[in-house]
């Protein structure tokens, strides 16, 4: 039997090159996405044209009971689990603090924060081996925004993936002894559509050529990292938060 990897937000962006890396990989995916069936369907199509079993489950993650539901899936159709990227993430426009409402920033940290927690919690009741579980790996889609504080952008999603570190290094050490690892990757300015959600679609253009290694990257080199530290070749990685930024 193959291995089941779950990604949350994998029906876009770094999500989706993730699902296509996993299954040439030869893992089976489920697919999480928020509201775009079509794209989660799509991603679903290509997984199985690598031979491997896909399904495509929506879940608010912000939401408790739809990851419950997300999860209950994902015993379902696939009765294992082995691997879950946590990757589900949202930025709001970019804007200075001073002018950022409430509702605002209770959506990015209940998506980014509240969301990673109940993903990451529903993963190792199933993986540790103390529950019953055969162990896994977890790998939390963090950013380099945790250390750059993304002034005058959105500090309020920066500090979400400051608590996202927080949270890997703390869970990986207390979950090590039961067959589970934890570790985040931190990307850079990566071509995906969530620079359009911030309000400016042309970010990686802007600042790509300013950059140490002189551009933005792409998805599919944060999955490259991701999927090695799921792999068995990172055994003895854990509460590792990986940089993927071109030396940013
Ligand atoms: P993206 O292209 O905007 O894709 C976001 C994905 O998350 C989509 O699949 C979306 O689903 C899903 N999603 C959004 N809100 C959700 C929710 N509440 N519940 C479940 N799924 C939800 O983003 P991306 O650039 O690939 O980013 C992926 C992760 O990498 C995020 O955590 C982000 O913070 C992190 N990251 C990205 C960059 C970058 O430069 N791109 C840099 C550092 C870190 P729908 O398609 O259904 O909306």
């Amino acid at each position: 039997m193959s291995k089941t990897m779950l990604i949350t937000g994998a029906s876009r962006g770094i999500g989706a090159a993730c699902a296509r890396l996993a299954a040439a990989r030869g893992w089976d995916v489920a697919v999480n996405y928020a509201g775009n069936a079509e794209a989660a369907d799509a991603v679903c199509a290509e997984v199985r044209a690598c031979g491997r079993h896909a399904a495509a489950i929506q879940a608010d993650v912000a939401e408790e009971a739809q990851v419950m539901a997300l999860y209950d899936a994902v015993d379902r159709k696939f009765g294992r689990l082995d691997a879950v990227i946590n990757n589900a993430g949202i930025v709001a426009l970019q804007s200075r603090l001073e002018d950022m409402s409430g509702e605002r920033i209770q959506r990015v940290l209940a998506v980014n924060v509240f969301g990673a927690f109940m993903v990451a919690r529903e993963a190792v009741r199933r993986m540790s081996t103390e529950r019953g579980g055969a162990g896994g790996a977890i790998v939390n889609m963090s950013s380099a925004a945790s250390r750059i504080g993304s002034p005058n952008e959105y500090i309020d999603y920066a500090a979400t993936k400051g608590a996202m570190d927080s949270m890997t290094i703390g869970l990986a050490r207390e979950v090590a002894g039961v067959g589970v690892r934890v570790n985040a990757v931190r990307p850079g300015i990566i071509e995906t559509e969530i620079h359009a959600l911030g309000g400016e679609p042309g970010r990686c253009a802007r600042m790509g050529p300013g950059l140490p290694i002189g551009r933005s990257g792409t998805a599919e080199e944060v999955a490259a990292v991701a999927l090695w530290l799921v792999s068995d070749e990172a055994s003895y990685v854990t509460g590792a938060l990986v940089d993927v930024t071109g030396g940013r």
